[in-house]
């Protein structure tokens, strides 16, 4: 089994409801467990445009699929909970990136890990602290607590939701 951490984001289409039907989702993957869940943060959108606010949180899963097998059953939830894929960096009812897997490190344009923009996120970082800890190694060597002190968590907001599994759309295939 190796941990592999996973980004939700969501700023469309009752957000809080969209990261708990992901939640589900991911929990009834094979080959993978969900280990661990963090609380969920409101910020700002980044992208193009006036946007709604986003909802985020990360959680980790311990797997068996490999990277790339990772990957195609996150594009899978996001297609299942009616991703559109048109203005980069515009308005989703759901995102999930792979942020880190192990110690591994892929640089390919269908999947590149650690994210490559995840140092640079508050909206990422301290939900991840919350479940790995500051001390969490990056491939390179570098700890968590290194990106951390560059990156002000100004503009992020912990809520009131729970990340929690809602009903569970089908079980485990074992
Ligand atoms: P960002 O990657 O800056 O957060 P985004 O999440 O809006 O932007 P998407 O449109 O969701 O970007 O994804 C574009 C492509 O990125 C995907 O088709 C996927 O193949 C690729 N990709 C590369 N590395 C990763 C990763 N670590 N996790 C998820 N997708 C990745
Ligand atoms: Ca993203
Ligand atoms: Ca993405």
């Amino acid at each position: 089994m190796t941990p592999a951490y996973v980004a939700l984001g969501s700023n469309l289409g009752e957000p809080a409801a969209q990261l708990c039907r992901a939640v589900s989702a991911l929990a009834a993957l094979p080959d993978c467990t969900l280990d661990k869940l963090s609380s969920v943060y409101s910020s700002a959108a980044l992208g193009p445009g006036t946007q709604p606010d986003y909802l985020n949180a990360v959680v980790r899963l311990q797997t068996q699929l490999t990277p790339l097998e990772l990957l195609d059953a996150l594009q899978r939830i996001e297609q299942g909970q009616g991703r559109v894929r048109d203005t980069r960096w515009g308005p989703r009812t759901l995102d999930l990136d792979l942020l880190l897997y192990g110690r591994r490190t892929i640089d390919t344009q269908r999947l590149a890990i650690p994210h490559p923009r995840m140092q640079q996120r508050h909206f990422v970082l301290y939900p991840l602290c919350e479940i790995s800890g500051k001390d969490l190694e990056f491939p390179n060597g570098a700890t968590l607590e290194t990106y951390l002190r560059q990156c002000p968590a100004e503009g992020l907001v912990k809520t009131q939701h729970q990340l929690r599994a809602d009903t569970p759309t089908h079980s485990k295939s074992h």
